[in-house]
């Protein structure tokens, strides 16, 4: 081809372009996130780092943004209601805290510990004494334990450098795997089976790591090991978010000027026809102050909430070609605040606690008390407050057993993680073409940090997808161009 051709060629490509109004940039996607915690924080903040701020997000929250993170005023001071406890390797929490310009709280976890069983204290935490006897009873396989945590913990920390280098995964297993090839299999075998396989007495399982499964998971050792094994690392130089855990989502959301909130409820997510290429999936809500459906259209659906048939807000899903299902149920643990005093005699002691633990949840009838620090930090207060675990509501006799001068009490019912077993429900991040679920990975293990290591993966995912099908958008139209401007330049031959 000589030049003056190349020219009427490309001026043929340009008339072409002009007349059928086709615009070969990226479009700017339109996104909607249902759920508002910090799962569905996470995704609105990195994707708006991927997009480079070149996107639109409708963010539907049908209760209150922060959702399993919360706070509770009790008399007239806060305390954390949900999720209340970071680990200091928690690297996206650490991040968002001084991305967000807010502060910590640390030092947590450092309280007097008691383990009890409903007869005797197996383990008291802070007494040397203790200690010795700990090492009595299960000798140093509590050194062996505290070591393979911490290999665990390294396993894990090797995520923040994989989603940093852009990775993503389109299932927990292959997430999971990526850290660590043996991680998926911990799904598949109990915390206790595990546990003793790797040579731990029974009594050290039934003790000691039934402790951290009911305080952390409101369940026992039957739970899948990858969940159980995360639940004992949940000690050591632990902190909490200054003003409340809850600051973390709810900044990263209403400061983010391409993040419109939308304070509705999801009822019904529609796959489009593939024809239009522009929206692939019309999304039906109910605001909160009203009773009518509204729709709207999107070219990513990101749902950052439960799905399981338990869960208070139900989502139905039409015209895709397969059905979904999300199977299993979620634990309600109950977590009931008392500003009293502890009653040491109702547990057989003299001097108070900080924190008791239980490895018999079925006989104690609690799973956990401990005293609660301010959401600003502070804890001496007069008479404190405590926080009590429980799988069933407390009856006042109880609480007036376990406390004296009881001030105020309130309680809350919590959805507050999946029931563990050895069969995994839950494992898709990406459900349908442009449509994923980040709460898949609370199947593996339910955690604020687990959330967010989620809701990145799934806009790293919903990134790349977007970027295919827009490349493969302008392939095809380019090609139609090329071969009407073939037929263009033909004709001017001609
Ligand atoms: C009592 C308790 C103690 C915990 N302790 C800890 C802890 O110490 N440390 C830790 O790391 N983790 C802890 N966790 C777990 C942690 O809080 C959760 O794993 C995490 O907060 C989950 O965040 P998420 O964003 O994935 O889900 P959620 O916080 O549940 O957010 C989902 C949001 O979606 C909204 N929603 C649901 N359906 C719809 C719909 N159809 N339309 C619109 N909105 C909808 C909900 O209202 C909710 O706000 C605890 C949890 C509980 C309950």
């Amino acid at each position: 081809m000589n030049k003056p051709d190349a020219a009427l060629l490309l001026f043929g490509v340009l008339i072409l372009i002009f007349q059928q109004g086709i615009s070969l940039q990226v479009q700017t996607p339109r996104i909607a996130i249902i759920g508002g915690g910090i799962g569905g924080a996470a995704a609105s903040h990195f994707l708006t780092e991927l997009f480079n701020e070149n996107l639109n997000i409708d963010l539907y929250e049908g209760k209150t943004i922060g959702g399993r993170l919360a706070t509770i005023k009790i008399d007239r001071d806060e305390f954390e209601a949900g999720g209340s406890i970071i680990h200091p390797k928690n690297m996206y929490m650490q991040r968002f805290v001084k991305l967000l310009g807010l502060e910590k709280n640390e030092g947590l976890g450092q309280e007097k510990t008691a383990i009890w069983d409903g007869t005797d204290f197996i383990f008291v935490d802070g007494d040397w004494i203790s200690l010795i006897k700990l090492i009595y009873r299960y000798g140093f396989q509590v050194f062996k334990l505290m070591s393979h945590i911490n290999s665990l913990i390294e396993d894990f920390l090797k995520i923040y450098d994989l989603q940093d280098a852009g990775q993503s995964f389109a299932n927990v297993t292959a997430l999971l795997s990526a850290m660590n090839k043996d991680f998926p299999q911990l799904l598949q075998i109990s915390t206790k089976e595990y546990f003793s396989r790797m040579g731990f007495s029974e009594n050290l399982i039934d003790e000691l790591v039934e402790a951290a499964t009911v305080v952390n998971y409101g369940q026992d050792v039957d739970i899948q090991s990858f969940v159980g094994s995360i639940a004992l690392a949940a000690n050591g130089e632990l902190w909490s978010v200054k003003g409340g855990n809850k600051k973390v989502p709810e900044h990263l959301i209403y400061r983010n000027k391409n993040v419109n909130v939308a304070p509705s409820r999801v009822t019904n997510i529609r796959s489009l026809s593939k024809s239009d290429d522009s929206s692939h999936y019309e999304v039906t809500y109910i605001n909160k102050d009203s009773t009518d459906s509204m729709t709207s259209t999107y070219d990513i659906v990101i749902i950052a909430a439960p799905l399981t048939e338990d869960q208070e807000f139900q989502i139905e899903f039409n015209e895709f070609p397969d059905d979904f299902a999300f199977p299993g149920n979620y634990q309600t643990t109950y977590a009931t605040f008392v500003k009293a005093n502890l009653n040491p005699k109702y547990f057989g002691l003299k001097t108070t606690f900080d924190a008791v633990l239980s490895c018999n949840p079925n006989k104690t009838k609690i799973s956990s008390v401990g005293k609660l620090h301010l959401v600003d930090g502070s804890i001496e207060i007069d008479p404190p407050v405590w926080k009590v675990f429980s799988r069933n509501s407390m009856e006042t006799s109880l609480i007036h057993d376990i406390f004296s001068q009881v001030i105020e009490k309130k309680e809350i019912a919590w959805k507050a993680y999946p029931r563990y077993s050895t069969k995994v429900n839950l494992d898709n991040f990406k459900l349908h073409d442009a449509l994923y679920h980040v709460n898949a990975i609370e199947w593996a293990a339910s955690a604020m940090e687990m959330s967010a290591v989620a809701g990145r993966n799934v806009a790293i995912l919903a990134y790349n997808d977007f970027l295919t099908k827009s490349h493969n958008f302008i392939l095809d139209k380019t090609r139609e161009i090329h071969e009407d401007s073939k037929q263009v330049h033909e004709h001017i031959e001609f």
